[in-house]
Parts: structure tokens; sequence; C-alpha cells
């Protein structure tokens, strides 16, 4: 097998890697280190033209291959990641800055994700409908919308890959994806990795290059029929907008401020790691951490002093020390964690543990130290925005209703985590939470497979993971027949 080398990957246009039109380039750093790893094309409107039009004119041929050959070459894709996973686990860590073996649990989720809709592509049914008497018969057909736009940041490349690209490739869509130009490289090698699998020329297209150029063009350009965007909720309102300008469908998954909810019966051996776990792994830098935590006051103290051991407790390096966390992944995202930090205090949130001080040995890099905030209350902004960053705000409640209050007092809505060992309790509480998702005893979806990726209010909307999301890169076509009576029959 050739080697997965990507070190002279351009955009990906009808099969083939090429520099932008003009020349331009990204440079994409380690974070780490703040050097150079190497650069990307900084696309512009003329490349996304062209990667429209080669997937334009690739989708009908797609759109015709039987589902099970669809899912034969999803299915090669899904082989070939498996046979380079220590390759694509650097891709993954480097450029965001997480450890290598985060990377790898990346990769192998992203295969997972590939290898369900592999499966899946030939179950996609419509259905057929009931008729006021036999004389009639209906029912729907699920097409393609043709050409979709995947915009993804860089946070989890290689998952949000597979979560997108490959549900639209199944449904018969074609795709153009752009991920962040702070971390493409992992996207880049699994979209290499796709034309290894045998997908055709102009399936799969990817652009790169910066959101307000590349991103606007591709989500604003008239041959796009379907946009799925994973950011923040402030490029996801500009998506919208543009997604309106075309009328076109739109996915959005964006931002998130998930509450780890304790109650006084909670099995803590098991809460105290998921927690810390929770809002360091990808130190802190996942749209489902959990940000809060929200803990009855009967075993505050004790909860708190857990977590913050837990926390200071957490070993932090560059990629492939492949410690516990790894810094943040940009200066931007470096200025504006430090800005929670300073203003928290000042606004009478109580320091824990962390804070900017701790991060001083870990030269260069965008390091932040683990830290835990307790006495915050519900109007500072550490409780209300999305940090982005290993930063814990913990807040403390009397009674269930008051922790359900507490649990949904927050503009987004996209996963709520209750820790009880009352299970009529948990049931009650995951009913009133306004979330998409809900983990009772466990952080986030462990063990269950297909779990729908929902979202509500400012966190977005999206029928994304498992089946709905075949559901979502497809458009419902309804069929009415008259069944005419023919003598000679
Ligand atoms: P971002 O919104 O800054 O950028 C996301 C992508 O959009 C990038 O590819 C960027 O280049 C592009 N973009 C920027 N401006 C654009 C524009 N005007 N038009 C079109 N595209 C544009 O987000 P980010 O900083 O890369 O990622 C962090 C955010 O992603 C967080 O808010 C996080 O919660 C969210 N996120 C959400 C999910 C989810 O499933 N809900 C998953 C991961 C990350």
């Amino acid at each position: 097998m050739a080697d997965l080398d990507i070190s002279a990957a351009h955009q990906l246009i009808d099969g083939v890697w090429a520099p932008a039109a003009d020349g331009g380039e990204v440079p994409v750093l380690d974070p780490a280190t703040r050097e150079r790893i190497q650069a990307v094309p900084r696309s512009g409107a003329v490349d996304v033209d062209r990667a429209v039009a080669a997937a334009s004119k690739a989708a009908p041929a797609w759109a015709a291959t039987s589902p099970s050959e669809r899912g034969a070459i999803l299915r090669r894709w899904a082989d070939l990641i498996a046979a380079n996973v220590e390759t694509l686990a650097a891709y993954e860590a480097r450029d965001v800055g997480k450890p290598r073996s985060a990377g790898r649990l990346n990769v192998y989720i992203a295969h997972g994700i590939i290898d369900y809709f592999a499966g899946a592509a030939d179950k996609l049914t419509g259905v057929t409908l009931p008729s006021r008497t036999p004389d009639f018969f209906g029912y729907t057909r699920l097409e393609p919308h043709g050409v979709c736009a995947v915009v993804l940041p860089w946070n989890v490349p290689a998952v949000l890959t597979a979560a997108n690209v490959a549900p639209a490739l199944a449904a018969g869509n074609t795709v153009v994806l752009k991920p962040s130009e702070v971390a493409p490289l992992a996207p880049f090698a699994l979209a290499e990795l796709a034309q290894w699998a045998g997908l055709p020329p102009g399936v799969l297209n990817v652009i790169t290059g910066l959101g307000p150029e590349a991103g606007a063009a591709l989500t604003g350009h008239p041959g796009v029929r379907h946009i799925s965007f994973v950011g923040s909720t402030v490029t996801g309102r500009a998506v919208m907008r543009a997604a309106a300008e075309n009328l076109v469908p739109v996915k959005l998954e964006l931002g998130g401020k998930s509450p780890n909810v304790v109650f006084a019966d909670a099995d803590l051996d098991a809460a105290i790691p998921a927690i810390v776990a929770s809002i360091t792994e990808n130190a802190g830098q996942n749209c489902y951490a959990g940000s809060r935590l929200l803990v009855e006051e009967s075993i505050r103290a004790e909860v708190v002093e857990r977590v913050a051991a837990g926390m200071a407790a957490v070993r932090t390096g560059p990629w492939d020390q492949d410690l516990d966390m790894g810094p943040l992944v940009s200066q931007a995202q470096y200025e504006r964690v430090r800005g929670f930090l300073a203003e928290a205090p000042a606004a009478g949130a109580r320091l824990v543990t962390g804070g900017e001080k701790a991060t001083e040995a870990l030269g260069d890099g965008w390091f932040v130290a683990p830290t835990v905030f307790d006495q915050v209350d519900s109007g500072m902004r550490l409780v209300r925005e999305e940090v982005f960053g290993p930063v814990l705000a913990v807040q403390g409640f009397r009674e269930t209703a008051e922790a359900v209050a507490l649990m949904n007092e927050t503009d987004f809505g996209l996963l709520s985590c209750i820790w009880t060992s009352d299970v009529s309790r948990a049931l009650r509480v995951a009913g009133q939470a306004r979330s998409g998702q809900v983990a009772v005893n466990q952080f986030h979806d462990a063990g269950v497979i297909g779990f729908p990726f929902n979202m509500q209010k400012e966190s977005g909307f999206s029928r994304g993971g498992g089946y709905a999301a075949l559901r979502e890169y497809t458009q419902e076509k309804a069929v009415a027949v008259r069944l005419l009576d023919r003598p000679s029959a």
C-alpha cells in the first residue's frame, strides 16, 4: 500500500489535488510550539466554483449507482482507515494539539461512523402510502439533494468529516468539503483514502481557506443544494442567512454549555473522573464539553475538592508526548480563554485550581491549566458563554426543581448529563431537559450505536448521527398513481 503522505496536499477538485487558483496559502501551525507544520491553499471564489462544478458534473452518475455499490466503496474507505490508524491519528492530533491517543480514538470513531453508513446505504427506503380505494397507489422516494456543502470546525476533524460526508455520499449526494483552515490535515488524509477506495472523481471535493472567503463562497453558491455546517453559533447565523438567499436546506450543529448535574445519591467514583474528562478532553474544546457542574449542596464541598484534585492531576503537553491534554488550538482561542480566566475572579468567582499562572512552564505553546471556578452565578459570562477551554464553572442546588431550572438556564441546548442512583428521578429530569441529547450516569453517548446527534435552542438543529442522518441528506418525493382500467388486462 502507498504511503498516506499529505505533506503536499492541496485542494481536491475532480479527483486531482491542485493549488489555489491564485496560489494563496494558509499556514497550519503546531499549537504546542507555534511552529509551521505545512501550508494549505487559501481557496477563493474561483476555486469554490470549480469544486461545485466538479461535484455537479459527478452528481447524476453517483446518484444512479446502486446503493449497495456506494456502500461497498464506503466499506473499502473504512477498511483503509483501519489499515492506516496510526498515520491518521498523528494527523488528527498534530494540528489540533490533542494527545496522540485521543487522535487515535477519534480515528476509531470516524471508522465506526463510515462503517455504519456503509451498511446503511442500501437500507434507506421510502414508504407505501394507504389509498382511498384499490384504484390508487401512493409511495415516497428518498432522493439525494445533489451537491452538498460541508463546512467544519477544527476540534474533531476526522469524526466530523466522517459524520457529515459518509451519510451524504451513502444517500447518493456529491460533496464539497471545507475543513477548518486551522486543522485540515485529517480531512485531507481521509479524502485521499476515499480516492484510494474507488470514489469516482468529483464525488468528494475538498477546498480549504478562510471562512469569510472560501466558506462564504461555498455556503452562498447557487449550485449547492444542501448545507451542513458545524461551528460556532455566530457563524451558524451567517451560514443560515446564506442558505436563505438560495432557499437551501441547512443542518446546523453549533456551540454548547453542557451541565453535569450531580445529585447527592450519585455514584461519585463514576462521576468524578467523567466530569474531569468532560471538560479536559480536547482541552475543553468540544461542543458537548461539560463546562458547567451543578451539584447538590450537601455534597458540594466533597465534589468540588475531588474534581479539583482530578483537574490538577491532568498531565499537559504536546501531542507526541501523549499525555492527558494538549494546548488550545490557536492564539485566538488562547486569548479568548485567558479573557475568561481574568474576568471570572473579578466578577466574584472563586478560583479553586488552575487559572492563568499554572501554564508558565509549558513554553511557547497555547497551554492553559485545567481550571475550576466555584461560587459562580448565572449572570456571569463564564456561565452563559461557550469558553471552549478546560474551564469548569460550579453552581450548587438544594432540590430537583432548582437543578432542572439551572440545567436549562442557558441559551444552548446540546447535552445534559444527569448523575443519580434514582432511576425515576433520572428519567423525569431527562424529560425536562431542554437539550437535544441527555446522558445518565455517563458523559455523552458511550455504548449506544447510531446515537442521534440532536440539538435544541442556540446549539442548532440537526439530524446528525445514526439513521436520521441518512434522511437528512435526502429529499422525499411523493408519487400518486391512478390505476387505469384496461379491458384487455
Ligand atoms: P467557526 O464558526 O469559527 O468556524 C467553523 C467553520 O466555518 C470553519 O471552517 C470556518 O472557516 C468557517 N467559516 C467561518 N466564517 C464563515 C462564513 N462567514 N461563512 C461560511 N463559513 C465560515 O468555528 P470554530 O472556531 O472552527 O469551531 C468551534 C465551534 O464549533 C464551537 O462553537 C463549537 O461548539 C462548535 N462545534 C459544534 C459541534 C456540534 O456538533 N454541535 C461540533 C464541533 C464543534
